[in-house]
Protein backbone atom coordinates (compact mmCIF):
# COMPACT_ATOMS: atom_id res chain seq x y z
CA UNK A 1 0.00 0.00 0.00
CA UNK A 2 0.82 3.49 -0.86
CA UNK A 3 -1.54 5.92 0.49
CA UNK A 4 -0.52 9.66 -0.30
CA UNK A 5 -1.27 11.37 2.91
CA UNK A 6 -1.02 11.08 6.49
CA UNK A 7 -4.97 10.59 7.47
CA UNK A 8 -4.75 7.29 4.54
CA UNK A 9 -1.74 5.80 6.05
CA UNK A 10 -2.79 5.84 9.63
CA UNK A 11 -6.25 4.45 8.36
CA UNK A 12 -4.39 1.96 6.42
CA UNK A 13 -2.50 0.92 9.57
CA UNK A 14 -5.86 0.54 11.52
CA UNK A 15 -8.08 -1.26 8.83
CA UNK A 16 -4.77 -3.94 8.28
CA UNK A 17 -3.74 -5.63 11.44
CA UNK A 18 -0.10 -6.70 11.32
CA UNK A 19 0.75 -4.20 8.75
CA UNK A 20 4.16 -2.44 9.37
CA UNK A 21 5.07 0.80 8.41
CA UNK A 22 8.23 1.01 5.88
CA UNK A 23 10.05 4.27 4.87
CA UNK A 24 13.54 3.75 3.59
CA UNK A 25 13.52 0.20 4.48
CA UNK A 26 17.69 -0.14 5.43
CA UNK A 27 16.38 -1.50 8.61
CA UNK A 28 13.51 -3.49 7.83
CA UNK A 29 14.92 -5.25 4.96
CA UNK A 30 17.43 -6.35 7.00
CA UNK A 31 15.17 -7.79 9.54
CA UNK A 32 12.92 -9.08 6.67
CA UNK A 33 16.52 -10.38 5.30
CA UNK A 34 17.21 -12.13 8.90
CA UNK A 35 14.03 -13.56 9.92
CA UNK A 36 13.50 -11.50 12.32
CA UNK A 37 10.22 -9.49 10.69
CA UNK A 38 7.20 -11.28 8.80
CA UNK A 39 5.31 -8.30 8.00
CA UNK A 40 1.62 -9.01 7.07
CA UNK A 41 1.61 -5.83 4.68
CA UNK A 42 3.83 -2.84 4.41
CA UNK A 43 2.37 0.26 4.55
CA UNK A 44 5.13 2.58 1.99
CA UNK A 45 5.90 6.12 3.79
CA UNK A 46 7.36 7.38 0.07
CA UNK A 47 4.33 9.22 -1.21
CA UNK A 48 3.71 11.15 2.00
CA UNK A 49 5.17 14.48 0.76
CA UNK A 50 4.42 16.49 4.01
CA UNK A 51 6.78 13.96 6.27
CA UNK A 52 9.59 14.78 3.80
CA UNK A 53 10.38 18.29 5.34
CA UNK A 54 10.68 20.72 8.25
CA UNK A 55 9.52 24.01 9.78
CA UNK A 56 9.28 26.60 12.57
CA UNK A 57 7.00 26.84 14.95
CA UNK A 58 6.34 29.46 17.68
CA UNK A 59 7.60 28.90 20.16
CA UNK A 60 11.37 28.53 18.91
CA UNK A 61 10.44 24.97 17.87
CA UNK A 62 11.74 23.23 14.86
CA UNK A 63 9.46 20.56 13.63
CA UNK A 64 10.66 18.25 11.99
CA UNK A 65 9.02 14.96 9.62
CA UNK A 66 9.66 11.62 10.45
CA UNK A 67 10.44 10.81 6.69
CA UNK A 68 13.87 13.51 6.28
CA UNK A 69 16.22 11.31 5.25
CA UNK A 70 19.62 11.63 6.70
CA UNK A 71 21.13 13.17 3.28
CA UNK A 72 19.05 15.93 3.56
CA UNK A 73 19.56 16.57 7.57
CA UNK A 74 23.27 17.11 6.46
CA UNK A 75 22.47 20.14 3.86
CA UNK A 76 23.80 23.57 5.26
CA UNK A 77 20.04 25.11 5.82
CA UNK A 78 19.28 21.97 8.41
CA UNK A 79 23.25 22.21 9.63
CA UNK A 80 22.44 25.71 10.37
CA UNK A 81 19.45 24.69 12.27
CA UNK A 82 20.31 22.06 14.56
CA UNK A 83 24.18 21.60 13.67
CA UNK A 84 24.55 18.52 15.97
CA UNK A 85 21.51 16.31 14.46
CA UNK A 86 23.24 17.24 10.91
CA UNK A 87 26.57 15.89 12.39
CA UNK A 88 25.10 12.94 13.36
CA UNK A 89 22.83 12.40 10.30
CA UNK A 90 26.76 12.90 8.01
CA UNK A 91 28.04 9.65 9.87
CA UNK A 92 24.87 7.52 9.48
CA UNK A 93 25.90 4.92 7.06
CA UNK A 94 27.63 5.02 3.81
CA UNK A 95 25.75 7.32 1.22
CA UNK A 96 23.51 5.06 -0.60
CA UNK A 97 22.10 4.83 3.13
CA UNK A 98 21.83 8.20 4.04
CA UNK A 99 19.57 8.85 0.47
CA UNK A 100 17.01 6.90 1.69
CA UNK A 101 17.24 5.79 5.68
CA UNK A 102 15.04 8.23 7.64
CA UNK A 103 14.86 9.98 10.49
CA UNK A 104 11.55 8.43 11.68
CA UNK A 105 13.56 5.08 10.91
CA UNK A 106 16.40 5.44 12.82
CA UNK A 107 14.05 6.20 15.94
CA UNK A 108 11.02 3.56 15.93
CA UNK A 109 13.69 0.99 15.04
CA UNK A 110 15.61 2.78 18.12
CA UNK A 111 19.07 0.55 17.54
CA UNK A 112 21.60 1.09 20.30
CA UNK A 113 24.03 2.72 18.17
CA UNK A 114 21.12 4.96 16.19
CA UNK A 115 23.18 8.26 15.53
CA UNK A 116 20.31 10.45 15.82
CA UNK A 117 19.07 9.20 19.19
CA UNK A 118 21.86 10.73 21.77
CA UNK A 119 21.25 13.75 19.84
CA UNK A 120 17.25 13.77 20.06
CA UNK A 121 17.62 12.46 24.09
CA UNK A 122 19.90 15.25 24.75
CA UNK A 123 18.32 18.25 22.83
CA UNK A 124 15.00 17.11 24.42
CA UNK A 125 13.15 16.39 21.95
CA UNK A 126 9.36 14.87 21.47
CA UNK A 127 7.91 12.89 19.12
CA UNK A 128 4.31 13.23 17.24
CA UNK A 129 2.43 9.52 17.39
CA UNK A 130 -0.40 9.61 14.97
CA UNK A 131 -3.18 6.86 14.87
CA UNK A 132 -6.92 6.68 13.24
CA UNK A 133 -8.50 9.14 15.41
CA UNK A 134 -5.98 11.09 17.34
CA UNK A 135 -2.24 12.27 17.85
CA UNK A 136 -0.49 12.31 21.14
CA UNK A 137 3.02 13.39 22.27
CA UNK A 138 5.51 11.68 23.74
CA UNK A 139 9.06 12.63 24.48
CA UNK A 140 11.74 10.96 22.33
CA UNK A 141 13.43 9.29 25.78
CA UNK A 142 10.22 7.83 27.07
CA UNK A 143 9.56 5.97 23.56
CA UNK A 144 13.17 4.65 23.87
CA UNK A 145 13.31 3.28 27.08
CA UNK A 146 10.06 2.11 26.65
CA UNK A 147 8.27 4.10 29.11
CA UNK A 148 6.05 5.23 26.77
CA UNK A 149 6.61 3.13 23.63
CA UNK A 150 5.14 2.79 19.79
CA UNK A 151 2.06 1.01 19.79
CA UNK A 152 0.91 -1.36 16.99
CA UNK A 153 -1.01 0.88 14.12
CA UNK A 154 0.77 4.08 15.25
CA UNK A 155 2.50 6.48 12.72
CA UNK A 156 5.51 8.74 14.25
CA UNK A 157 5.12 11.89 12.07
CA UNK A 158 6.56 14.95 13.17
CA UNK A 159 9.78 15.31 15.82
CA UNK A 160 9.94 18.55 17.93
CA UNK A 161 13.02 19.92 18.76
CA UNK A 162 13.56 22.93 20.87
CA UNK A 163 16.08 25.39 19.28
CA UNK A 164 18.59 26.27 21.93
CA UNK A 165 20.67 28.67 19.79
CA UNK A 166 23.44 27.52 21.55
CA UNK A 167 26.82 25.70 20.96
CA UNK A 168 25.88 21.79 20.04
CA UNK A 169 28.48 18.61 18.92
CA UNK A 170 27.91 15.32 18.58
CA UNK A 171 31.10 13.10 18.23
CA UNK A 172 31.13 9.52 16.99
CA UNK A 173 34.13 6.46 17.83
CA UNK A 174 33.85 3.13 15.09
CA UNK A 175 36.03 0.53 15.24
CA UNK A 176 37.63 1.28 11.80
CA UNK A 177 37.74 4.13 9.04
CA UNK A 178 34.73 5.31 6.77
CA UNK A 179 30.85 5.07 7.05
CA UNK A 180 30.35 2.70 10.37
CA UNK A 181 27.98 2.09 13.15
CA UNK A 182 29.12 3.98 16.62
CA UNK A 183 30.88 1.58 18.83
CA UNK A 184 30.15 4.95 21.55
CA UNK A 185 28.92 8.24 20.53
CA UNK A 186 28.29 11.86 22.61
CA UNK A 187 26.04 14.22 22.15
CA UNK A 188 26.55 17.54 24.08
CA UNK A 189 24.81 20.83 24.26
CA UNK A 190 25.40 24.07 26.36
CA UNK A 191 22.25 25.78 27.60
CA UNK A 192 23.74 29.78 28.19
CA UNK A 193 20.86 30.73 29.66
CA UNK A 194 20.11 28.34 32.19
CA UNK A 195 23.85 27.42 32.75
CA UNK A 196 23.43 24.10 32.05
CA UNK A 197 25.16 21.52 30.46
CA UNK A 198 23.50 18.61 28.95
CA UNK A 199 25.47 15.17 27.60
CA UNK A 200 23.70 12.06 26.19
CA UNK A 201 26.34 8.83 25.27
CA UNK A 202 25.09 6.73 22.76
CA UNK A 203 26.07 2.96 21.81
CA UNK A 204 27.10 1.62 24.91
CA UNK A 205 23.86 0.40 26.12
CA UNK A 206 20.55 -0.47 24.99
CA UNK A 207 19.15 3.14 25.11
CA UNK A 208 21.16 6.78 24.92
CA UNK A 209 22.58 7.57 28.98
CA UNK A 210 22.32 10.93 30.75
CA UNK A 211 25.15 11.17 33.12
CA UNK A 212 23.17 13.59 35.22
CA UNK A 213 25.78 14.06 38.14
CA UNK A 214 28.31 14.99 35.24
CA UNK A 215 26.25 17.19 33.33
CA UNK A 216 25.52 19.15 36.99
CA UNK A 217 28.86 19.41 37.92
CA UNK A 218 30.90 20.28 35.06
CA UNK A 219 28.48 23.40 34.79
CA UNK A 220 29.75 24.52 38.01
CA UNK A 221 33.29 24.39 36.49
CA UNK A 222 32.47 26.68 33.73
CA UNK A 223 33.45 30.22 33.81
CA UNK A 224 29.94 31.35 31.81
CA UNK A 225 30.43 34.98 32.44
CA UNK A 226 33.87 34.54 30.40
CA UNK A 227 31.77 33.47 27.21
CA UNK A 228 32.98 35.74 24.43
CA UNK A 229 36.03 37.35 25.44
CA UNK A 230 38.68 36.78 23.43
CA UNK A 231 41.53 34.65 25.01
CA UNK A 232 38.85 33.94 28.47
CA UNK A 233 39.68 30.35 29.86
CA UNK A 234 35.75 29.26 30.21
CA UNK A 235 37.43 25.72 31.59
CA UNK A 236 40.12 24.88 33.12
CA UNK A 237 41.46 21.91 30.92
CA UNK A 238 42.10 19.36 34.43
CA UNK A 239 38.23 20.04 35.03
CA UNK A 240 37.49 19.42 31.10
CA UNK A 241 39.18 16.01 31.39
CA UNK A 242 37.77 15.31 34.82
CA UNK A 243 34.53 15.54 33.17
CA UNK A 244 35.22 13.16 30.54
CA UNK A 245 36.37 11.18 33.07
CA UNK A 246 32.74 11.52 34.86
CA UNK A 247 30.77 10.94 31.90
CA UNK A 248 32.61 7.25 31.09
CA UNK A 249 32.72 6.27 34.67
CA UNK A 250 29.06 6.75 34.75
CA UNK A 251 28.20 5.16 31.62
CA UNK A 252 30.36 1.87 31.97
CA UNK A 253 30.32 1.29 35.92
CA UNK A 254 33.67 -0.28 37.70
CA UNK A 255 31.46 -3.18 37.70
CA UNK A 256 31.76 -4.12 33.87
CA UNK A 257 35.45 -3.60 34.12
CA UNK A 258 35.92 -6.99 36.35
CA UNK A 259 33.99 -8.65 33.61
CA UNK A 260 35.48 -12.09 31.94
CA UNK A 261 38.86 -11.14 30.87
CA UNK A 262 37.94 -10.38 27.18
CA UNK A 263 34.72 -8.28 28.33
CA UNK A 264 36.87 -6.46 31.60
CA UNK A 265 39.30 -5.20 28.40
CA UNK A 266 36.61 -4.04 25.86
CA UNK A 267 34.62 -2.36 28.74
CA UNK A 268 37.96 -0.17 29.54
CA UNK A 269 38.45 0.44 26.03
CA UNK A 270 35.19 1.73 25.93
CA UNK A 271 35.34 3.55 28.70
CA UNK A 272 38.27 5.15 27.48
CA UNK A 273 37.07 6.31 24.34
CA UNK A 274 33.87 7.30 25.98
CA UNK A 275 36.04 9.77 28.16
CA UNK A 276 37.76 11.21 25.20
CA UNK A 277 34.74 11.74 23.32
CA UNK A 278 33.12 13.73 25.83
CA UNK A 279 36.45 15.80 27.02
CA UNK A 280 36.75 16.38 23.36
CA UNK A 281 32.60 17.37 22.85
CA UNK A 282 32.71 20.14 25.66
CA UNK A 283 36.20 21.52 24.24
CA UNK A 284 34.60 22.10 21.14
CA UNK A 285 31.10 23.06 22.35
CA UNK A 286 32.68 26.03 24.85
CA UNK A 287 35.22 27.22 21.68
C1 LIG B 1 24.68 -0.90 5.75
C2 LIG B 1 23.94 -0.12 6.81
C3 LIG B 1 24.63 0.82 7.55
C4 LIG B 1 23.97 1.56 8.54
N1 LIG B 1 24.68 2.47 9.27
C5 LIG B 1 24.05 3.20 10.21
C6 LIG B 1 24.78 4.15 10.99
O1 LIG B 1 25.99 4.34 10.86
N2 LIG B 1 24.08 4.87 11.92
C7 LIG B 1 22.74 4.70 12.11
O2 LIG B 1 22.14 5.39 12.96
N3 LIG B 1 22.02 3.79 11.39
C8 LIG B 1 22.65 3.05 10.46
N4 LIG B 1 21.94 2.12 9.74
C9 LIG B 1 20.55 1.88 10.09
C10 LIG B 1 19.48 2.62 9.23
O3 LIG B 1 19.96 3.03 8.00
C11 LIG B 1 18.88 3.82 9.97
O4 LIG B 1 18.35 3.40 11.23
C12 LIG B 1 17.77 4.51 9.16
O5 LIG B 1 17.57 5.77 9.73
C13 LIG B 1 16.46 3.73 9.15
O6 LIG B 1 15.52 4.48 8.41
P1 LIG B 1 14.60 3.82 7.29
O7 LIG B 1 13.78 4.93 6.73
O8 LIG B 1 15.41 3.05 6.30
O9 LIG B 1 13.73 2.84 8.17
P2 LIG B 1 12.90 1.54 7.68
O10 LIG B 1 13.87 0.43 7.43
O11 LIG B 1 11.95 1.90 6.59
O12 LIG B 1 12.09 1.24 9.00
C14 LIG B 1 12.74 0.82 10.15
C15 LIG B 1 11.70 0.50 11.24
O13 LIG B 1 11.02 1.69 11.59
C16 LIG B 1 9.63 1.59 11.34
N5 LIG B 1 9.23 2.90 10.83
C17 LIG B 1 9.81 3.61 9.82
N6 LIG B 1 9.24 4.80 9.72
C18 LIG B 1 8.27 4.86 10.66
C19 LIG B 1 7.32 5.85 11.05
N7 LIG B 1 7.25 7.04 10.45
N8 LIG B 1 6.47 5.57 12.07
C20 LIG B 1 6.53 4.37 12.71
N9 LIG B 1 7.41 3.39 12.40
C21 LIG B 1 8.26 3.65 11.38
C22 LIG B 1 9.46 0.45 10.35
O14 LIG B 1 8.23 -0.19 10.49
C23 LIG B 1 10.62 -0.45 10.77
O15 LIG B 1 10.23 -1.23 11.88
C24 LIG B 1 22.58 1.36 8.76
C25 LIG B 1 21.87 0.42 7.98
C26 LIG B 1 22.54 -0.31 7.04
C27 LIG B 1 21.76 -1.32 6.22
Amino acid sequence: MLPASLDEAVEALAATPGAVPVAGATDLMEAVNAGRLRPAALIGLGRITELRGWRYEDGGTAVLGAGLTHARMDRPDFAALIPALADAARTAGPPQIRNVGTLGGNIATAAPAGDTLPVLTVLEATATLARAGGTREVPISHLLTGLDPLRPGELLTWVRVPLLHAPQVFLKATGRSGPARASASVALVLDPARRAVRCAVGAVAPVPLRPLEAEAWVAGCIDWDARGEEGAALIDPAAAAAFGEYVAGACIPDGALDGPEGAGALAARLRRTVSVLARRALGRALK
